[in-house]
Order: C-alpha cells, then sequence, then structure tokens
C-alpha cells in the first residue's frame, strides 16, 4: 500500500480515517499467513472524496 499521508503545504493530511488500530500484533494461526506479526490499522476508505 502507498502511503495514506499526502502532505499539503505544510500540513500532512491522512486520505483516509483509521477507523482504528490494532494494540497487539496480528495473529491466527494459519500456517500460510502472509501477515502475522503485523499492526493492523483500519481505513475508512468509503470516504473518497475530499475537498482541499
Ligand atoms: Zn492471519
Amino acid at each position: 500500500m502507498t502511503s495514506p499521508i499526502i502532505k499539503i503545504d505544510d500540513k500532512h493530511l491522512p486520505l483516509y480515517r483509521v477507523v482504528w488500530v490494532s494494540d497487539v500484533p496480528h495473529f491466527c494461526g494459519e500456517p500460510d499467513c502472509m501477515h502475522e506479526g503485523d499492526y493492523e490499522v483500519r481505513l475508512d476508505v468509503d470516504l473518497s472524496l475530499i475537498h482541499i
């Protein structure tokens, strides 16, 4: 994923609202899991219209 943060003038703006960030790394026990140990960030991707 590319950075969800853009810079306009002197402000760093998130492209999406962060809904939640996990407190502990991902663990599900699946042997083929590609995200073991990753922290999870949920973004509100429905917020597709921004005005700048
Ligand atoms: Zn997993």
